[in-house]
């Protein structure tokens, strides 16, 4: 029997004509919360991966690919990392890497839907690494959006693991103009907004644009960073917005002497790496000065 007859497939769409075809060697859960479709499989070459409403949020082979360049350029270039804000990061793993941080006293992490974090202790635990339990860690289950206009507090740095703002998606109403306006107004003196900001393939960086030009009103350093996440099928970019600090020229000794205080390995992220994120193609370069649309 050919080997394509053996498989299950998970098919993501990246568009009305490109797809990527991942074999299922095991589907753990597939059903629909309040809030999302929600899949965990392990593909034979990725392992374990969730996925909402048919994107690819993470596997088990490459996730630290991504959560330490979502979270530690930032925290290394925070004036203050006593206190941080997750919004979203439902399977555990930005707060792992955040808590790696011995100067972090208490990351707060508001993620949505209570299912997604459910299945990640249960089937992706290796994700989370305890996280969920550690001591400085609070996690609540609730609207991002709806903490943010209730909670008066203030954090050195936030990081957004949001899930692609979509139209039908529960992260769609944290991307506009006053919502950035409103996270603005949570950050600490000095602090650092980073999120997740969708692809910057060469084809395809309208939406990660988008977000740089509305980001630019309210921060006077916007800057782009992206890496490779294979079974993202594509260039995954992020961007780090801050007052103080360019993280385009941040002092490598800075980021060694961060880098050296992490407890456990890092996997991906040092001063090398560094260096590499932040250096952008000209084609990104040329689209992320050009004008265009905002939220
Ligand atoms: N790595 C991811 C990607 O590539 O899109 C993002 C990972 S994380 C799983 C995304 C999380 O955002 C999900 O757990 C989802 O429940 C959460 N989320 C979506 N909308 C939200 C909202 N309004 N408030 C809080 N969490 C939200």
């Amino acid at each position: 029997m050919p080997k394509t007859e053996r498989w299950q497939w998970y098919v993501e769409s990246f568009g009305p004509s490109e797809q990527h075809h991942h074999a299922i060697d095991e589907l753990y859960f597939a059903g629909r919360s309040e809030f999302q479709e929600i899949a965990v499989i392990r593909s034979p070459v990725f392992g374990k991966m969730l996925v909402l409403d048919g994107d690819t949020q993470s596997s088990q082979a490459d996730e630290r690919i991504y959560h330490e360049t979502l979270v530690h350029p930032a925290l290394a270039a925070a004036a203050d990392r006593s206190e941080v804000l997750i919004l979203g990061g439902g399977e555990g793993a930005t707060l792992r890497e955040v808590l790696r941080c011995p100067e972090v006293v208490r990351c707060t992490m508001v993620d949505i839907d209570g299912k997604v974090l459910e299945l990640a202790r249960e089937f992706l635990p290796e994700w989370s690494h305890g996280a969920f339990d550690n001591p400085r860690a609070r996690v609540i289950v609730g609207d991002a959006l709806r903490f943010m206009r209730e909670d008066s507090d203030r954090y050195g740095t936030i990081v957004s693991d949001l899930t692609e703002p979509l139209a039908d998606s529960p992260s769609h109403p944290l991307f506009n103009d006053q919502v950035f306006a409103l996270i603005r107004s949570r950050l600490a003196e000095g602090g650092v907004y980073v999120l997740q900001a969708s692809t910057a393939a060469f084809h395809n960086a309208a939406l990660h644009c988008k977000m740089a030009r509305t980001l630019r009103r309210h921060y006077r350093h916007v800057v782009s960073f992206f890496t490779h996440v294979p079974a993202f099928d594509t260039d995954w970019a992020f961007l780090a917005c801050s007052d103080r600090v360019d993280l385009a020229t941040l002092d490598p000794k800075i980021i060694e002497a961060y880098c050296a205080r992490l407890r456990g390995e890092s996997f991906f992220y040092d001063a090398v790496t560094h260096r590499r994120l932040f250096a952008l193609p000209l084609y990104l370069r040329r689209m992320l000065a050009a004008s265009g649309e905002t939220f």
